[in-house]
């Protein structure tokens, strides 16, 4: 058996990496939305930014699994979704908030 305390050690290390790479998408995928709510604007902290299937389609889930995929696979997805504040998503969700057709993302550069 290999020794516990190491693996422990090392596994620890790891959680700390992945929770590292995903905060990295995170914000990648956020500039490559554009890096606003793209309903208000809101832009303020990333981590009340959450990303709206606009297909319907949730086979992928931002924040969970789905930022261990290549960032190929991520843009893929990416396309699918708009980038919106906690709170317009909350609206969405609510029906509060029409979203506003197909939000078409201009890139800069
Ligand atoms: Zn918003």
């Amino acid at each position: 058996m290999v020794d516990k305390r190491k693996y422990a050690d090392r596994r620890e290390e790891l959680i700390k990496a992945v929770a590292k790479r995903r905060r990295k998408v995170k914000t990648l995928a956020i500039e490559y939305k554009g890096g606003k709510c793209q309903i208000c604007g809101y832009h303020k902290y990333q981590g009340a930014m959450d990303l709206h299937h606009i297909t319907g389609n949730k086979k992928f889930g931002i924040g969970e699994k789905g930022y261990t995929r290549s960032w190929k696979k991520i843009k893929e997805e990416l396309d699918k979704c708009i980038l919106v504040c906690a709170n317009c998503h909350r609206e969405i969700e609510g029906g509060v908030t029409q979203l506003p057709g197909v939000i078409r993302v201009e890139k800069s550069g």
